[in-house]
């Protein structure tokens, strides 16, 4: 199956990697469902916009621990590095992650649209004023904004809030324009990123899926499903490609 999606990838001209939270699994970042998912530990309500308005020091207590103490030391996995080439050596044109690690980037991605935002930055919730994550004394929590004194806030996406462009926008063009879509790692269930390999799918788009169980697209949508982990899957498919 593997040779057969890399026949498949040779003979497209435009290619979209559509990727989860189950890239970044193996560079110790857990999902949020599933076995070891966050919700497990953690209640999501401290991500919902409402919450983090009215609460926002106990908001930030979780996101410190999860997305700055934790996710903050991951590096690029094979699997996030393999994409990366892949698009260096023209065959994939670009990521749509629902991830905010950065961890695509990291690897040498260039092309990405983060439809989730990223944790990379705080945005000033008054005067949209913008730090680097980095610049900022997290051990007095809530940070202030330097300009306007207002609470900051993670550059990512709560519940409740709109999808950032152009990120929004441009995912929805690569539904129209790309020949085939390459999932990695996503449960589908998370709208409405989860709309967009359906869209693709609509739109004629192929579809090839790597996941190391069965998602909401794969009885759905999914031409080829590779099943197994994505660094694994991933260093394969290079292999059949010839890209080192
Ligand atoms: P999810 O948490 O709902 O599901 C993860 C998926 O990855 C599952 O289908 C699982 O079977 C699969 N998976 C697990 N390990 C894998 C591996 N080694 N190789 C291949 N697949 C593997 O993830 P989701 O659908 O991406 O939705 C959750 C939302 O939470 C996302 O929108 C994302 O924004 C956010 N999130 C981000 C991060 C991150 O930035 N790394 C981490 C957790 C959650």
């Amino acid at each position: 199956m593997i040779e057969k999606a890399a026949e498949l990838i040779k003979n497209t001209n435009h290619i979209t990697a559509f990727t989860g939270a189950g890239i970044s699994v193996e560079s110790g970042i857990p999902p949020f469902r599933g076995e070891n998912g966050l919700w497990n530990k953690y209640d999501p309500v401290f991500l919902d916009i409402n919450y983090f308005y009215q609460n926002p020091l106990r908001s930030w207590k979780m996101i410190k621990e999860i997305f700055y103490d934790f996710f903050g030391k991951a590096k690029p996995n094979a699997a996030h590095i393999a994409l990366a080439k892949m698009e260096l050596s023209g065959y994939v044109n670009s990521v749509i992650t629902q991830n905010i690690d950065n961890l695509h980037q990291e690897a040498g991605s260039k092309n990405v649209y983060e439809f989730h935002g990223t944790s990379q930055n705080l945005i000033c919730m008054n005067c949209h004023n913008t730090y680097s994550a980095k610049d900022i004394n997290l051990s007095i929590l809530p940070p202030k904004c330097e300009k306007c004194g207002e609470i900051l806030k993670p550059d990512f996406v709560f519940f409740g809030e709109p999808i950032p462009e152009p990120a929004n926008s441009a995912s929805f063009r690569e539904t129209e324009i790309s020949d085939l879509f390459l999932l990695i790692g996503s449960t589908g269930k998370v709208m409405p990123a989860s709309m967009i390999p359906f869209m693709a799918k609509m739109n004629g788009v192929k579809i090839i899926e790597i996941n190391i169980k069965p998602s909401n697209y794969t009885n759905a949508i999914t031409d080829i499903f590779l099943e197994g982990k994505a660094t694994k899957i991933m260093t394969k498919l290079l292999e059949y490609l010839e890209v080192n």
